[in-house]
């Protein structure tokens, strides 16, 4: 695998920053998805790829067990946007980078490759729609190799990968970091 070649393709995508880590460095915390609900996130329960409705921490850290490494990347953005409702489009590249790069993993013999980032879809995505249409069984996801799962609800903890990486360290206190993994190998 040219390992350099995903982090130039993430870098291409725009991404601020991309390195492999092992699966073993990627913390899986019981709690997180519990901070989906409270103090609560408006998507919990609303999506297909949100808390209660993804797999959880526990079959969580059973299924990345299988996976030798992931790509992690990251986007540095200003608190303000962060803070305000403009973050909805910022997280929308997050999660359009995350699905690039598992198609990307995909077309290089990775056909297992799977995508997370943080945020909740139902917000990013479909928030002009009542309801996930594949939650209540009325169609296919809407943003179908667009959007992917919740990094947290699964049980990330995404900032010891930020952490990990020393990926706050030059970043000026007035930008935040959002990030992804994609799953690979
Ligand atoms: S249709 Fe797709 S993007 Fe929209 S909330 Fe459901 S899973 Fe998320």
């Amino acid at each position: 695998m040219d390992r350099n070649g995903y982090i130039e393709k993430a870098l291409s995508l725009g991404a601020s920053d991309a390195a492999w880590i092992p699966i073993q460095d990627i913390r899986v915390d019981d709690r997180f998805p519990g901070y989906c609900k409270e103090p609560g996130c408006s998507g919990y329960g609303r999506s297909m790829s949100c808390p209660p409705h993804v797999m959880g921490p526990q079959k969580f850290r059973e299924y990345i067990a299988r996976f030798e490494s992931a790509l992690a990347f990251k986007f540095d953005i200003p608190w303000d946007i962060l803070v305000s409702d403009d973050r909805y489009p910022v997280f929308r590249v997050l999660h359009e980078t995350a699905t690039s790069l598992e198609a990307y993993a995909r077309q290089d013999g990775y056909a297992n490759a799977k995508a997370y980032a943080g945020g909740s879809c139902k917000n990013i995505f479909c928030s002009e729609h009542k309801d996930c249409n594949v939650l209540f069984g009325t169609g296919e996801c809407r943003y179908r190799g667009i959007s992917t799962q919740s990094m947290s609800g699964n049980g990330v903890d995404f900032q010891q990968i930020v952490k990990c990486l020393n990926w706050n360290d030059g970043v000026d206190k007035s930008t935040g970091v959002i990030a992804g993994i994609v799953l690979v190998g």
